[in-house]
């Protein structure tokens, strides 16, 4: 049975009051006791949201950590560092990263390697912009993000990681992937995981879609043979709406 996943990133927003009132009412929240639920705020909330989560199944993770160890590197934060505030999930090579920040395979390979090495679980975000998927690279394009950002991962490696389909251009438009476009790639990075890892590796991944997921359209999207769960921006910011999608299994 594949782990049903709803992940809160928050990107680079609210105030650490108002990062706290949101835990708070997730907290008292009631969920859906099968799916895990992980919030993913900046990272100069994560220790003390840590404390406020304790006594739920809530889990928090980092937006992003560095593929180095330790050492001069001013500013970044090591997977080490995430491991030692008792965070459990890193989203790696999220598409703002990859935009904004020039973070290509080969330096995401390395941070999903990092993260391994200190028990915490990398979200690998993949998808295409809208350019590739009207040229109908968007196949091709995400297969490469997979085979250069995961591939060097033996099996026990890669059961431990959880990967994130996000259509570029579905994420912060309002723009939905349809539920078929979803279960399309998500059946497709499916395949390509077996392809190196065989099908039972495979079919243990968790895949999480991203990108305008919401209340409105999470229960059909979820209720897709390949998506086991999904990666929320804009929707996990407000508590009634995360735990809406939470419980849209
Ligand atoms: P969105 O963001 O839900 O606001 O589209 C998703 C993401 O970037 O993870």
């Amino acid at each position: 049975m594949r782990k049903k996943i709803v992940a809160g990133n928050w990107k680079m927003n609210k105030s650490f009051e108002e990062a706290k009132e949101l835990v708070g009412e997730l907290v008292y929240s009631e969920y859906n006791n099968d799916v895990e639920m992980i919030i993913i705020p900046p990272a100069l909330y994560v220790s003390e949201l840590i404390g406020l989560v304790s006594d739920s199944d809530i889990k928090v993770g980092v937006q992003n950590s560095s593929n180095k160890e330790s050492g001069a590197f001013t500013g970044e934060l090591s997977a080490s560092m995430v491991n030692s505030v008792g965070a459990n999930y890193g989203v790696v090579g999220h598409s703002e990263r990859r935009e904004y920040f020039g973070e290509q395979n080969d330096i995401l390979a390395q941070k999903v390697s990092q993260l391994l090495t200190h028990n915490i679980t990398p979200i690998y975000c993949c998808g295409e912009v809208l350019e590739d998927r009207e040229n109908e690279n968007h196949f091709a394009l995400v297969k490469s993000q997979i085979v250069e950002g995961l591939f060097h991962l033996s099996d026990q490696e890669l059961l431990k990681c959880v990967v994130a389909y996000e259509p570029v251009w579905a994420i912060g438009t309002g723009v939905t992937a349809s539920s078929s476009q979803a279960q399309e790639m998500h059946s497709f990075v499916r395949d390509v995981l077996a392809e190196n890892y065989g099908n039972e590796v495979a079919q243990n991944i968790s895949i999480l879609y991203g990108g305008s997921c919401k209340p409105s359209n999470a229960k059909e999207l979820f209720a897709c043979t390949d998506v086991d769960g999904g990666l929320i921006g804009g929707a996990s910011l407000v508590a009634k709406d995360f735990v809406a999608i939470a419980n849209s299994f």
